[in-house]
C-alpha cells in the first residue's frame, strides 16, 4: 500500500504513459484519485496501450468527455436510512464501512465516494449504522462493501463483525472486496482464521479479465476458500476489456477453476466520465447468450442492471410464449422446443 503507484512518474517504472495518460492524471487528479498497487500495475503489458488491466485504472482524457454521464446513477443517497447504508430491499443492505480501496477502478460506482479524504469514516459512524441495524430486525443480510473492507486492519474488520453477529437477526454477513485481484497478499492466514470465526460469511470479489486470474490471486482465493468462505465473483462488462463472448468465457472458465463461481456481470452504469466503457445491452445479451450450452452451467454468471429500485436480470428471451396448452421456448442452439405447460391451477 505504501509503494502504490501515484504519478506518471511512478507508472513509467511499469508502462511508458501515453501523451493522452500523462494529461489525464494531471488533470483528474482533484477529480478522482489515481493510484495503482504495483502488483496490479505489473501485469499491465509494457507494449499495449490497450492493455485490458491498464484500461481499468490509468485514466484518459475520454472520462472528461460524458455528456450524459451522472455522479449517482443508482440514487443511492436517496436510499440510505442512515449515512453509509444502501438499502433498496426489505431484507438485505450495503454497508459501505469505508471509503478506500487499494486502488480506484476508472468505472467506479462509488466514484463520488472512495478515495476522498474528507469522508473519513469514524468509529461513530460505523456504530450508528450498526445501531440502525440492531433496531432493524428485518435485516437478514448485511453486504459489507466501501470502498474495501479488507483495507482494514484485521483488528478493526474482526471488531465490526463481532458487532454485526451480535446481533441476533443478521443471518448471512457478506465482503464485497476487489483486493484478491488487486493485492492479493493481504488474504493472509491471520486474516482467514479471523474471517472464519464470524461465519456464515461470503465473499464477492471482482475480477474482470483472465490476465487477472494470477497464481497469486488463485491462491488468495484458495484460502479463503479453505476458511470455509463461498467464493463469488461480480464483473462488470466494459468496452474494450472483457466485452466478447471469448474473453468473458475464458474469464468465467478461470474463476471456476478457481472455485469462485461467477455470480454477476453488471451492465455499466450512466456514470460520470464512463461513456467510453460503456456496452449496448444487446451485445451484452448476447455474449451471455454464447456461453449458455457451451460452458459449465454455473460458470455463467447472471447478467444484470442495477437501478435504483433493484437488480434486473438481463437475458435473451428463451421463454418465447404459450400456443393453446403448449409453452414454446427456445434451446441454446436456437431450435425451438413445444412443451405441454399443465394449466395453471385455479383456487
Ligand atoms: C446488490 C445489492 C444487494 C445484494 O443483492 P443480491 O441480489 O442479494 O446479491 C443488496 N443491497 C444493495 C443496495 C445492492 O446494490
Ligand atoms: S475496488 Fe471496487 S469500490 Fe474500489 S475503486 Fe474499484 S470498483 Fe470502486
Amino acid at each position: 500500500m505504501r509503494n502504490r503507484v501515484r504519478s506518471a512518474d511512478d507508472l513509467a517504472r511499469f508502462v511508458q504513459p501515453t501523451p493522452d495518460e500523462v494529461a489525464a492524471i494531471e488533470r483528474l487528479a482533484r477529480r478522482f484519485h489515481f493510484v495503482i498497487t504495483p502488483y496490479y500495475a505489473a501485469l499491465m503489458d509494457p507494449d499495449d496501450p490497450e492493455c485490458p488491466i491498464r484500461r481499468q485504472v490509468v485514466p484518459r482524457t475520454a472520462e472528461l468527455e460524458d455528456p450524459t454521464g451522472l455522479p449517482d446513477p443508482l440514487d443511492e443517497v436517496a436510499h440510505s436510512p442512515v449515512k453509509n447504508v444502501i438499502r433498496v430491499y426489505p431484507d438485505r443492505i450495503a454497508f459501505c464501512v469505508n471509503n478506500e480501496c487499494a486502488l480506484y477502478c476508472r468505472f467506479c460506482l462509488r466514484k463520488r465516494m472512495v478515495g476522498d479524504e474528507e469522508w473519513t469514516m469514524k468509529r461513530r459512524e460505523l456504530g450508528e449504522a450498526l445501531e440502525w441495524i440492531r433496531r432493524s430486525p428485518e435485516i437478514r443480510d448485511v453486504l459489507l462493501t466501501g470502498g474495501d473492507p479488507l483495507v482494514f486492519a484485521d483488528d478493526r474488520l474482526d471488531w465490526l463483525l463481532s458487532e454485526l453477529r451480535s446481533i441476533p437477526h443478521v443471518e448471512i454477513i457478506r465482503l464485497g472486496t476487489r483486493l484478491p485481484v488487486t493485492l492479493p497478499f493481504r488474504v493472509t492466514e491471520a486474516l482467514c482464521r479471523m474471517l472464519e470465526r464470524h461465519h456464515p460469511i461470503w465473499v464477492n470479489t471482482h475480477f474482470n479479465h483472465p490476465r487477472e486470474l494470477t497464481p497469486e490471486a488463485t491462491e488468495a482465493c484458495d484460502r479463503l476458500s479453505r476458511a470455509g468462505i463461498p467464493m463469488g465473483n461480480q464483473s462488470v462488462l466494459l468496452r474494450g476489456i472483457n466485452d466478447d463472448p471469448g474473453t468473458m468465457k475464458a474469464l468465467c472458465e478461470g474463476l471456476v477453476r478457481m472455485r469462485v463461481r461467477p455470480y454477476y456481470c453488471y451492465q455499466a452504469q450512466r456514470l460520470e466520465g464512463t461513456a467510453h466503457f460503456r456496452v449496448a445491452i444487446e451485445r451484452g445479451v448476447e455474449i451471455f447468450r454464447s456461453l449458455r450450452g457451451r460452458t459449465s452451467g454455473f460458470a455463467i454468471p447472471q447478467y444484470v442492471l442495477d437501478t435504483p429500485h433493484g437488480k434486473v436480470p438481463l437475458s435473451h428471451p428463451y421463454l418465447r410464449g404459450r400456443e393453446g396448452d403448449d409453452v414454446i421456448v427456445e434451446t441454446y442452439e436456437g431450435r425451438v422446443w413445444r412443451e405441454r405447460n399443465p394449466p395453471e391451477r385455479s383456487a
